[in-house]
């Protein structure tokens, strides 16, 4: 009897570590993402669809257009000698991690803050724009700025943001109604559901020409630099994308395209 539950631990630990290896070893098949975008002939970049000035579908035309998705095309461009070779995922602030982790894209170029918090989950490259965080309101509001966010007010954000977070730290007294994406967010706004929007000032400034009627208000409060995020641990990947960004700001065709979008140089 002894000897069995002897044999019956030896079998169960054996099981085990089967399982790890079959997991280790499946790891170590999977190989970089630069691999993987060269087996399959495209790089599936994650963006935003709702989000003027960054990654924006045209519901007439199917197109999607902005600064995220141009760096995604340059980046085809750079691996392909293609720009055509991408293929574009929607993903919101929510999914954008997950379907990373999952292997579902290649990597998020998608208005996204490199934070410490995030940094455990994935890598980033460098900063390749700035922004911060700003208030969006309807013209004549009396909401000026930060300080006029106080108990009572109704603050519109989107799910999964750090303007979630950073707002409900800003403005602790406020309410704050998060949703599944930013337009959706400026629809309840339009509809009166809220005081104000509150997310980056670029993405903010993309809803203003969308409908001048509402108007950025009070300034930064806080510094977002947006890095693209790639599957923690593939260094080889992040540099790919730091030397594509290089070699953009090196030519004159991050400027080009940073203005051709935001309306003014950068800094
Ligand atoms: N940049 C901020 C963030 O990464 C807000 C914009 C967004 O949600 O994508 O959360």
């Amino acid at each position: 009897m002894k000897k069995r539950s002897k044999l019956g631990v030896l079998l169960i630990l054996l099981a085990v570590c089967l399982v790890f290896a079959g997991c280790g070893g499946k790891k170590e098949k999977d190989g970089g993402t630069l691999e993987a975008i060269k087996a399959r002939g495209k790089v599936i970049a994650g963006v935003k669809y709702d989000t003027k000035l960054f990654g924006l579908k045209d519901p007439a035309t199917g197109k999607i257009e902005g600064f995220d998705i141009d760096i995604a095309k340059a980046l085809a461009k750079k691996i392909f000698g293609d720009e055509s070779k991408v293929e574009l995922k929607e993903v919101t602030s929510k999914t954008r991690i997950p379907l990373l982790q999952n292997g579902d894209i290649d990597l998020i170029i998608a208005t996204m803050t490199i934070t410490e918090e995030r940094k455990e989950q994935v890598d980033f490259s460098d900063v390749y724009f700035k922004a911060g965080q700003s208030l969006l309101v309807k013209k004549g509001s009396p909401i000026q700025g930060l300080e006029d966010i106080k108990k009572g007010v109704k603050v519109l954000t989107a799910k999964g943001s750090t303007s979630a977070k950073n707002i409900r730290e800003k403005a602790p007294d406020a309410t704050v109604l998060e949703f599944e994406n930013y337009q959706d967010a400026f629809t309840a706004l339009k509809a009166g559901q809220g005081d104000a929007l509150t997310t980056d000032n670029a993405i903010l400034l993309g809803m203003q020409k969308q409908d001048p009627n509402y108007i950025v208000v009070g300034g930064n409060f806080t510094d977002e630099p947006y890095g693209i995020a790639i599957k923690k641990g593939d260094s080889e990947f992040v540099q790919v994308v730091n030397d594509l960004l290089k070699e953009m700001k090196e030519s004159g065709e991050y400027d080009k395209l940073y203005e051709q979008w935001m309306g003014v140089k950068p800094e």
